[in-house]
């Protein structure tokens, strides 16, 4: 059995950036910390996106970034310049690459390639079962979703994003590249909360993909099928698809932070850090790490982290009424876009916001949808 101070579980994105802040900082030097996956990641397995206020610490490894967003819908459609804010896009295979390459200079860390089995909280340390050996730390730090708990309950509503997307390239230069669309509404519907989103990586790639925020997934080809049609009604007819990617992101107001211990902690989406109302994890990601890498230098058990927000209850609100009425979901941002300024938004989707600025937000939205919910919530 062999012990170290600290076992990041999983490489992935809140696995290696918690490493990343770990090896910057000298409190952990004369750590002995041991990262655990099924494999070393250096391909471009998803493509993460961002919007962020000037400057950010990722700048270096962007693929691209745009100023203006566009939103659509049946209701409203608009053109939005983001300033002070950038939409911004990593390619993982950079970040991975970044990583990896810090890391490696850093003889404290070390990486093994097993697949993790199962966790458990021993009285004073934490145990890992792996298909190789098994391992003991004082401080686990887990990204691994070893059994969706979420699903087996009832009382917080799940809803996933999923989607497929293509990266095609067409012949001639007909994209935007200065514009993201973020939610293209104008697709069929179909009782749900589906829209398009688009982003143009040059003047001829860009990866277009088809969303989802519902309960149920579709089968592959429905997504792909999707995608088809509206490209062809856009007029896009010769083109190369030249990558593809999909994803299922949980959205839920679940208490994953229940589940952490005093050694064990629970990160990235398995923490719960994915954004329950969008699905958007990576800045999440980027904020709670920092905190998380301050928190262990207290050395104070890792079920003490977790501080319930405002946002958390704001979320488990919208997503009561998108659970309730799924197709509700163009109408809802719709509004939000139509009713307040794209920079307060975002804010607000960054959990920034003062309670005047939520309540000026709120009143936006249908109230007698979200008084329902909330009626229901609090009594
Ligand atoms: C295609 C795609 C695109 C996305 N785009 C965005 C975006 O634009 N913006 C955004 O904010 N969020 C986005 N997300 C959501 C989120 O940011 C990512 O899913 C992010 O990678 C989550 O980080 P994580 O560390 O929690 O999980 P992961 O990055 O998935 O890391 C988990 C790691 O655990 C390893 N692992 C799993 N099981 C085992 C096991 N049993 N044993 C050993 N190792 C194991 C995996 O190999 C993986 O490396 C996207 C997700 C996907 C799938």
């Amino acid at each position: 059995m062999k012990n170290y101070d600290y076992i990041i579980l999983g490489a992935g994105a809140a696995g290696l950036m918690m490493a990343y802040r770990m090896a910057n900082d000298a409190f952990f030097d004369n750590k002995s910390i041991l990262i655990l996956d099924k494999e070393r990641k250096t391909q471009n397995d998803r493509t993460w996106c961002y919007w962020e206020n000037g400057v950010g610490e990722w700048d270096t490894i962007l693929h691209t970034l745009w100023k203006e967003i566009i939103f659509e819908s049946e209701l409203y459609s608009t053109k939005e310049n983001l300033k002070p804010y950038q939409y911004k896009m990593i390619r993982s295979s950079s970040f991975y690459d970044k990583i990896w390459n810090f890391i490696a200079a850093k003889k404290n860390f070390h990486f093994t390639p097993v697949t993790v089995k199962s966790i458990e909280q021993k009285e004073d340390f934490a145990n890992i079962v792996t298909n190789k050996e098994n391992f003991q730390t004082k401080y686990l730090l887990n990204s691994i979703v070893f059994e969706k708990s979420y699903l087996k309950q009832t009382k917080y509503p799940v809803l996933n994003q999923h989607f497929v997307g293509w990266f095609i390239e067409v012949e001639e230069a007909i994209f935007d590249d200065s514009v993201a669309t973020f939610m293209d509404f104008k697709i069929p519907q179909k009782g749900n909360t589906r829209f398009m989103y688009i982003l143009p990586i040059s003047k001829k790639v860009a990866l277009f993909e088809y969303t989802l925020f519902s309960e149920e997934l579709l089968a592959y080809e429905t997504y792909e099928k999707a995608i088809q049609n509206y490209l062809k009604e856009k007029g896009i007819t010769k083109y190369k698809i030249i990558e593809k990617e999909d994803g299922i992101i949980p959205m839920t107001s679940f208490k994953f932070w229940k589940s952490n211990s005093k050694n064990i902690i629970h990160i990235g989406t398995a923490g719960g850090w994915s954004k329950a109302s969008t699905g958007f994890t990576f800045k999440n990601t980027t904020k709670n790490t920092q905190k998380l890498v301050a928190f262990l230098k207290t050395e104070k058990p890792l079920s003490k982290f977790h501080k319930k927000n405002k946002f958390w209850f704001y979320d488990l609100l919208f997503l009561d009424v998108l659970a309730n009425e799924n197709h509700l979901g163009a109408n809802l941002f719709a509004r939000l876009f139509q009713k307040n300024k794209t920079q307060q938004i975002l804010k607000f989707l960054d959990n920034e916001t003062t309670f005047l600025e939520d309540l000026k937000i709120m009143a936006t939205m249908p109230s007698f949808k979200f008084m329902k919910v909330l009626f229901k919530r609090v009594f």
